[in-house]
């Protein structure tokens, strides 16, 4: 666990947060700024700050985080579909540094995003 970084603390219960979603490794709660009807956040227990972070030793993990997608987007009632997005980085909008899926659906949504 990073110390200083709110997404730990969420999945440790020490930030609340509307919990969608835990198991051993991952946690997934409702974003506090929803950009769509449905907008939740996945993350894994282990602290990777992005993407561009993962290495071959984070095969499980990433793997664990994806496939987690179909149960925690059924449970949502996303049957009409939904997006998935890992901002990374500066240019692609990631502003806390614990790597996060999100899952937003609930509307249809455009393409390419902005
Ligand atoms: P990013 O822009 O890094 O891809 O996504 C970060 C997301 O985390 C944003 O959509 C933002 O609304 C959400 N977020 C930031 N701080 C908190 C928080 O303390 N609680 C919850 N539930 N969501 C947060
Ligand atoms: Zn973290």
């Amino acid at each position: 666990m990073a110390s200083d970084c709110i997404f730990c603390k969420i999945a440790a219960g020490e930030i609340p947060a509307k919990k969608a979603y835990e198991d051993e490794h991952l946690f997934a709660f409702h974003d506090i700024d929803p950009k769509a009807p449905t907008h939740v956040l996945v993350i894994p227990r282990q602290h990777i700050a992005s993407l561009a972070h993962a290495s071959d030793k984070d095969a499980a993990t990433l793997s664990q985080l994806l496939n987690a997608v179909p149960a925690i987007a059924a449970q949502l009632g996303l049957t009409n579909g939904f997006r998935t997005v890992i901002n990374t980085g500066a240019d692609g909008g990631q502003t806390v540094s614990h790597l996060h899926l999100h899952i937003l659906g609930g509307r249809a949504m455009h393409w390419p995003p902005g």
